[in-house]
């Protein structure tokens, strides 16, 4: 199986300006921003996207979420608030099939999104 691009910038085989990292997890800065901060935080392990997460993954997407929330905290978000979104399938928009959720933040959104 070929490497999704996130498994590419993992494994340093492609650029990111990465802000955190441990054995489970990467978060790097997203290369079209949609605010001032956009940040993709990404499990290690391919998992193309929430609806096909398994059982046994659910230590892994707890761990995602809580460092989704470490991370907006240390990039300066907690006071003004942030919004962390998993885009999943055609119609939510997903267009990297490697499961991430974009922590979003530095200016005020909109809701309901379009
Ligand atoms: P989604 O539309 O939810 O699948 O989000 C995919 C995100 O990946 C988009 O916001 C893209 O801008 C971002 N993206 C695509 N390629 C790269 C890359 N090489 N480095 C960083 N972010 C990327």
């Amino acid at each position: 199986m070929s490497k999704t691009l996130f498994e590419k910038i993992a494994a340093r085989e492609l650029p990111a300006q990465i802000v955190y990292e441990d054995d489970r997890v990467i978060a790097f800065r997203d290369i079209k921003p949609v605010a001032p901060v956009h940040v993709l935080i990404v499990p290690k392990k391919p998992i193309p996207r929430i609806s096909e997460a398994a059982p046994q993954d659910e230590a892994l997407l707890s761990h995602l979420l809580s460092k989704a929330a470490e991370v907006a905290g240390t990039l300066g978000l907690n006071n003004s608030g942030y919004r962390l979104v998993i885009n999943n399938g055609p119609d939510g928009g997903e267009t990297v099939p490697h499961l991430h959720c974009h922590i979003i933040g530095g200016r005020h959104m909109g809701w309901p999104p379009g």
